[in-house]
């Protein structure tokens, strides 16, 4: 059964029908047809072909589902004592190094099972549903061990085949901090990433991408590039986190190896937002860590003006983005980055789904994927407005209401 989604407005990210007054190609008084699980038409509601069920969502506003190209969402534990510190004053990099941060949802990890890890993962996507996400990037990378990043992925793929839930794309996070049993051994422990862990989860097919964390005090160039280097030579993607305390060279280092995506860059100079333009790889803003870690903005002006394509994601993780509200983020990419309310919107549809080689969601098109959002709003750009609650009213993903009640 074909049904027609009427909407005050429609906007459908679509480059093809994008001008420079209307990036995004909204429709006034526009329809959305879907069949099954594909968009089948798009167009002005006075020309909504004959014999399709016509769902008049009056003065609101439909996209398309949002996407969040950078998560952490397979956590268990609690942070929040390690939180208090830290708005007392407490340094990260120093909590850091005294065993809390990465290393304290480690051990919450290493002793739970896959199927507590998958819990908290389908509650945490549900949730991100409610928010008009359709789409979700998860990282391993809180197992550190060969055994507890297998448990994480495990998880990760546990909840991937649920049609109820977003979408889920899984990144082996390889490098994200030295686990404590590799005894202070780095290149025995990089090597062994390298070469045994990244060829067995492109065998097992449990990751599409491989990240690495590259920053001062956590991974160097020279130990990325190995990890990357073997995770092309299997056949996965590439993606970065570059640039969060420091430019150590990561954006060029990624840019030379195809990344996908580079992500962070509070820091980074004009030599690596030069090669990222070259390379054509995705820069992921996450302001919502910035703002936890008081940081200062990245570039946005720079990144923009050399035309790398941006992409806003919630880095949600129960340290440095303690949420998992992509609209928040969003929020915050117009407030604390002065990207536009229709950059920010591009960011979490069109350009974040391309990050993650998803190009068939993130616009409404034919023959595109069904992943919508109805809004309880009456234009676009008031997605980025209510603070901290959802106005997500009816979410589709490949034609299946996966929030809110409406017709399938
Ligand atoms: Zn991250």
């Amino acid at each position: 059964v074909s049904v027609a989604h009427v909407a005050r407005r429609v906007v459908t990210c679509d480059p093809a029908l994008a001008t420079p007054g209307d990036p995004l190609s909204a429709i006034e008084d526009g329809a959305v047809v879907v069949d099954g699980a594909t968009v089948s038409w798009v167009g002005r509601a006075v020309d909504v072909p004959p014999g399709v069920t016509v769902v008049d969502h009056g003065g609101r506003t439909i996209t398309p589902g949002l996407v969040d190209a950078h998560t952490h969402s397979c956590w268990v534990g609690s942070r929040h004592a390690e939180y208090a510190v830290r708005m007392a004053g407490g340094d990260y990099e120093a909590i850091a190094e005294a065993g809390g941060g990465i290393l304290s949802t480690y051990r919450a990890v290493a002793s739970s099972s896959v199927e507590e890890l998958a819990s908290a993962l389908e509650a945490r996507l549900r949730r991100m549903a409610a928010m008009g996400v359709t789409t979700v990037e998860v990282k391993s990378g809180y197992g550190l061990e060969q055994e507890h990043e297998m448990k994480q992925l495990a998880a990760i793929r546990a909840v991937s085949g649920d049609p109820s839930l977003p979408r889920v794309v899984a990144t082996f996070l390889a490098l994200h901090a030295l686990p404590p049993a590799a005894g202070g051994d780095r290149e025995r422990y990089v090597r062994e990433v390298a070469e045994e862990r990244v060829p067995e989860v492109a065998e097992r097919e449990l990751a599409e991408f491989v990240d690495a964390y590259v920053d001062r005090q956590a991974f160097q160039l020279a130990e990325a590039r190995l990890v990357f280097e073997s995770a092309r030579r299997m056949g996965l993607g590439v993606r970065v986190h570059a640039g969060q305390f420091a430019d150590i060279g990561g954006a060029e280092l990624a840019a030379e190896l195809g990344a996908s995506s580079v992500d962070h860059l509070e820091n980074v100079a004009a030599a690596g937002i030069a090669a990222l333009a070259a390379s054509g790889a995705h820069a992921v803003l996450l302001p919502v860590a910035s703002f936890t870690l008081a940081q200062a903005s990245p570039p946005v002006r720079a990144l923009r003006d050399a035309g790398v394509p941006l992409v806003v994601a919630s880095d949600a993780n129960p340290g440095t983005a303690p949420t998992e509200s992509l609209p928040l983020a969003l929020a915050f990419a117009v407030r604390s980055y002065g990207l536009t309310p229709q950059e920010a919107l591009l960011a979490a549809t069109r350009h974040a789904a391309a990050s993650l080689r998803r190009d068939f969601t993130g616009v409404l098109a034919a023959k595109r994927a069904a992943d919508l959002v109805v809004w309880d709003l009456p234009h676009e750009v008031a997605i980025v407005q209510p603070w901290g609650v959802s106005r997500a009213r009816l979410v589709l993903r490949d034609g299946r209401a996966i929030h809110g009640d409406g017709p399938t």
